[in-house]
């Protein structure tokens, strides 16, 4: 899941200067689970810009994610009578759902109200913890299914360093070295051998941004 984070309320204001109406634009899927960007929190903004003085010409909640062009450019057309008179967007999603919106809707600036942080597992929905970087060569098959290139403030492709102490990190005492745990389910999963494996260095050049696929092209070419 993408989390996201409100933006201050000034920096949301400081944005909208010199706009009067805003259309709310919040986010279906991720910023409705991690509680940034759903129906309560739209609506809360929409309440928080009234009283701000802005006139809020209305605002939906995408029935998925807003950076699902199909889906958001159908809820845009159900509510274009109230999309129209605005003369700006918020939208409550992460940056990929914001440029998304502003795709779809050329004539109408677009502006954020949430940070997008990272890609996380949700352990409840207070906490969360990210969990890929998006390298593009995924090696969890050779890590025990723990990523070290997230996990390890130094991305080491084999570890752990010198720094740990009692399976926690130099870096960050708080926090398990990803390496001791790679070894850690290695052993419990009889898989001891796998840690002694040296990994070459990864090839960054797969860490490609920004990244395109368009899977009938690549089908057609075979
Ligand atoms: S190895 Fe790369 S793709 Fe796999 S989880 Fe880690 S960052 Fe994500
Ligand atoms: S202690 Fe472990 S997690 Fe921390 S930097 Fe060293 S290898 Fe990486």
């Amino acid at each position: 899941m993408i989390i996201t984070e409100q933006k201050e309320f000034q920096e949301i204001l400081h944005s909208l200067e010199g706009h009067e109406s805003v259309f709310l634009i919040g986010c279906g899927i991720c910023a409705t689970t991690w509680g940034t960007g759903g129906e309560k929190e739209t609506r809360e903004m929409a309440a928080r810009l009234t009283e701000a003085g802005k006139e809020c010409s209305g605002w939906i909640v995408t029935e998925e994610a807003t950076c699902d062009a199909r889906t958001t450019r159908r809820s845009l057309k159900r509510n274009k009578e109230q999309v129209e008179p605005a003369d700006a967007l918020l939208v409550l999603s992460c940056g990929a759902g914001v440029q998304t919106v502003a795709s779809l809707v050329e004539d109408i600036p677009t502006y954020p109200a949430l940070n997008t942080l990272f890609l996380a597992r949700i352990q409840n929905l207070s906490v969360c913890d990210e969990r890929c970087r998006l390298c593009g060569a995924c090696i969890l098959a050779e890590t025990a299914a723990i990523c070290p290139v997230t996990l390890c403030p130094k991305g080491l492709m084999n570890g752990p360093c010198g720094g740990y102490e009692d399976g926690k990190c130099e870096v960050d005492r708080e926090r398990d070295c990803a390496w001791v745990a790679i070894y850690e389910r290695m052993e419990a999963l009889g898989q001891r051998e796998q840690f002694m494996v040296i990994h070459e260095p990864k090839d960054w050049r797969e860490d490609r941004h920004p990244g395109f696929i368009n899977k009938r092209a690549e089908k057609a070419l075979g």
